[in-house]
């Protein structure tokens, strides 16, 4: 009887402690997960915040998830408000990755770590870890496909084409720019590939908030102004939104139809409406970026916050935010085109043959 009192009082004691969790250890069930999406008007974003809610509350967390519609004021609320109701950990793939610097001193004061997820935040010493891809090489990977379209390795040219960027204060659009410019540069400066606005550096590239209609009409722009008397052979699109963007303007002037080829234009994340597009041989490539890796690997890094242990990196020299370099974990892209669409997206499951067609 004794020892049963005894087992049963050591099991109380236990149950306790597992209560009274504290911010650094214990219960998973006692935890909530804040997450920060920017947008659902991209699926992306969409994928990533649910494939992450589900991982985390099969492990038993609760988890706050909010989107901000691409309103950084929005976004800031948000996290002001996880915060408050005391979150145990934020996972923030920021709208603007300066504009979280004030919110994370105040996380940092509560003592609530922060895992910056697919996008850097800068100018912050309170971002513990990041998790992305390797954004470079996603660049690399966009103008190569563009190189390959073109055969620029073997071709004579001169073929034209036009470049496009990401959003300025989106970290990631550099270094996809930068990496899609260390396959393109050398074969401007041999006068190969033609710019023909002479439009080049994100300062005069960019496209702000990712936006496919700000795209769109830079596009019209382009077109009216330097191709009214010579074809334009490929654009440098650096994601899906901006891609369909670029192509209908272009299918607007008559591109795609009737002796007219639609320039090889590539593209980023694999979203249905642009698979669609390249099965249809209009959009030529994407960049496949398996966001249900992306959020295991977060959830693995919030797991290993909570329980006060290092999560696993892969990389502590890239990303310099400004103040501290972050220690991250880099994931890798695939290219798709239409000769793999279904080997990339259908057999890995991301996609049923169903959604694809047409
Ligand atoms: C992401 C891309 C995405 C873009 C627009 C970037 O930060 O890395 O995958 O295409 O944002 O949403």
């Amino acid at each position: 009887m004794k020892k049963l009192i005894a087992v049963l009082a050591a099991v109380a004691l236990v149950a306790t402690a597992f209560i009274g969790c504290s911010k650094s250890g214990g219960s998973s069930k006692a935890k909530t997960i804040g997450i920060a999406m920017p947008t659902k008007s991209s699926a992306r974003w969409i994928a990533d915040g649910g494939n992450m809610k589900a991982e985390f509350e099969k492990l038993g967390y609760k988890v706050d998830l909010q989107y901000a519609e691409d309103v950084v004021e929005n976004q800031i609320a948000q996290l002001e408000n996880m915060i408050t109701k005391g979150v145990d950990v934020l996972v923030i793939a920021a709208i603007d990755g300066e504009s979280v610097t004030k919110v994370l001193e105040k996380a940092n004061e509560s003592k609530i770590p922060v895992i910056a997820y697919d996008r850097l935040i800068r100018n912050s010493p309170y971002v513990s870890y990041y998790v992305t891809f390797d954004n470079f090489k996603v660049g690399v990977q966009q103008a190569s496909t563009l190189e390959t379209a073109l055969d620029l390795k073997n071709a004579a040219g001169p073929f034209y084409m036009e470049l496009f960027g990401g959003s300025p204060d989106d970290n990631n659009a550099y270094f996809f720019y930068n990496g899609a410019m260390s396959v393109l540069d050398p074969y401007i400066q041999s006068g190969k590939v033609v710019i023909a606005s002479g439009q080049m550096g994100m300062d005069k590239v960019s496209t702000l908030r990712w936006d496919g209609a700000t795209a769109q009409a830079r596009m019209d722009n382009l077109l009216s102004a330097f191709y009214t008397d010579k074809k334009i052979n490929a654009v440098l699109s650096p994601y899906d939104g901006i891609s369909l963007g670029i192509i209908s303007s272009l299918k607007g002037v008559g591109y795609g139809k009737g002796g007219t080829p639609m320039p090889f234009v590539s593209g980023q994340d694999a979203e249905l409406p642009s698979v669609k597009s390249i099965l249809a041989g209009e959009q030529y490539s994407t960049i496949f970026k398996d966001t249900r890796s992306l959020a295991k690997q977060a959830v693995a890094m919030a797991t290993a916050l909570l329980a006060g242990k290092d999560a696993e990196v892969n990389d502590t020299k890239t990303y310099d935010n400004g103040v501290k370099v972050v220690p991250s974990y880099l994931l890798q892209s695939t290219i798709v085109t239409k000769d793999n669409v279904t080997a990339a997206l259908v057999d890995s499951g991301y996609y049923t043959a169903d959604q694809i067609k047409q």
